[in-house]
């Protein structure tokens, strides 16, 4: 079985937050709540019953000889590789509702627990995910408020990165809210370069989500280490994010924190924005709290001003021309002292340095505009001379990188 086979298997199966909290307390039956709080839980655990057995991947140590995972697409290091023991109890609430047509294939039994009658009058129950489905693998690395591991879903071999969140941390940093947005936009949002997340489930101290696995990690690294990106590089990252931007506009999510930290690449080379903590569903009125750099941040957002900064999906368009500026010059255009940054971008002050192309800072110049009405919109940047000149339907950089491989996901 190719591993393209098993995306699309593994794609077919959606989260259905509508049957979310059936073991939940009534008052969180609204489809949006995705996980609940730990009072919550608790309930929801006495009526399953059976926690205690829920393994802890913390305490999961590395040991070459218990590393047993052999994936499909990429060797895993020997340290750090672990293999969860038996853990069939974890105690999950989010179900996994298969579409009827796909629940005929033979490997969607895959997700029938033994249990189930395979002859019912009835819709198929909801199914379930749980940490006992996957192999953990090493460690791709470490968030704010959660741990990544690389897994494979055991039955179907499908490769994936498990991030792990821990109910507590997200309650004392006040963010369950956020990452309750985070799941359940990302959850609906399928796009070859936007990180999928594909299902989640918890315990009774954790959250797990579902994703893509992205093979070759943060783009920032790569930025970092190249220091700034050649012209055929640059514009085909910033075609294919103006294709995510598009798509994410088109459903009314305002992802409101693109830059390379929060952008990572698959195998092919071919980026994945991921980090939906900030998104929202425009239009959005809601007070400016983002805190991190102020480098992106675009006019609008910066000096709210008697409508409490009420914003569209034009912000991110702004941070696309801060993403050009950076890949083409290795720092972000308004990077400065806190005091300086913030009023730099209230003016719009910055400089193109020589060495970038004609085209590219024009592009540049269209998106760094002050008035979000004025900024050149996503059909026009994939239609530039720049990308034009760089990309073949935003393809051609990308498959000089990977050595003219054939894309699969698009
Ligand atoms: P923050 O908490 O500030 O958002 P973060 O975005 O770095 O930080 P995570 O999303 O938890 O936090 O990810 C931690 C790191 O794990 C990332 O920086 C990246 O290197 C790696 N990582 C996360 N998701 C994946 C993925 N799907 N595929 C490959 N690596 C990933
Ligand atoms: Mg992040």
């Amino acid at each position: 079985m190719n591993m393209q086979s098993l995306e699309s298997r593994f794609e077919n199966i959606t989260v259905n937050d509508e049957n979310e909290d059936q073991y939940a307390a009534p008052t969180y039956h609204k489809s949006k709540v995705l996980f609940s709080p730990v009072s919550t839980f608790t309930k929801a655990e006495v009526i399953k019953g059976s926690l205690s057995t829920a393994i802890s991947l913390s305490s999961l140590t590395a040991s070459a000889a218990n590393n047993r995972l052999k994936l499909p697409l990429q060797k895993l290091p020997n340290t750090n590789a672990v293999k969860l023991a038996s853990n069939t109890s974890t105690t999950t609430v989010t179900k996994v509702t298969l579409p009827s047509q796909a629940a005929q294939r033979p490997s969607d039994i895959l997700h029938q627990r033994s249990s189930d009658p395979v002859i019912s009058a009835q819709p198929p129950p909801p199914k379930q995910f749980h940490l006992g489905m996957f192999e953990i693998g090493k460690p791709l690395g470490k968030g704010k408020f959660g741990r990544v591991y690389l897994a494979r879903e055991r039955s179907t071999g499908f490769v994936c990165a498990l991030k792990v969140l821990h109910k507590s941390e997200l309650q004392a940093g006040k963010v369950e809210k956020q990452v309750r947005r985070e799941i359940e936009i990302q959850s609906n949002l399928a796009h070859p370069n936007i990180l999928r997340l594909y299902g989640h489930f918890h315990d009774s101290k954790r959250i797990f989500l579902i994703l893509e696995f992205a093979g070759k990690g943060e783009l920032y690294k790569h930025l970092r280490k190249e220091q700034k990106f050649p012209e055929w590089k640059a514009a085909s990252y910033i075609a294919q994010m103006a294709a995510a931007l598009k798509y994410l506009h088109k459903k009314h999510v305002i992802h409101r924190d693109i830059k390379p930290e929060n952008i990572l690449v698959g195998l092919h080379g071919e980026i994945k924005i991921s980090d939906f903590g900030w998104s929202v569903h425009a239009p959005n009125n809601r007070r400016n709290t983002m805190c991190g750099t102020l480098d992106y941040l675009p006019p609008e957002m910066l000096k709210p001003g008697r409508d409490e900064n009420y914003y569209s999906e034009k912000v991110d368009l702004w941070s696309l021309g801060v993403l050009t500026y950076e890949f083409l010059v290795g720092e972000a255009p308004f990077e400065d002292t806190p005091t300086m940054t913030q009023r730099r971008i209230a003016r719009g002050e910055m400089t193109v340095p020589p060495f970038v192309s004609p085209e590219a800072r024009d592009l540049i110049k269209r998106l760094l505009v002050l008035d979000p009405e004025k900024r050149i919109p996503l059909e026009e940047v994939q239609q530039h001379p720049w990308i034009i000149k760089h990309c073949v339907k935003g393809e051609r950089a990308y498959q000089r990188s990977s050595g003219n491989k054939q894309r699969s996901s698009d």
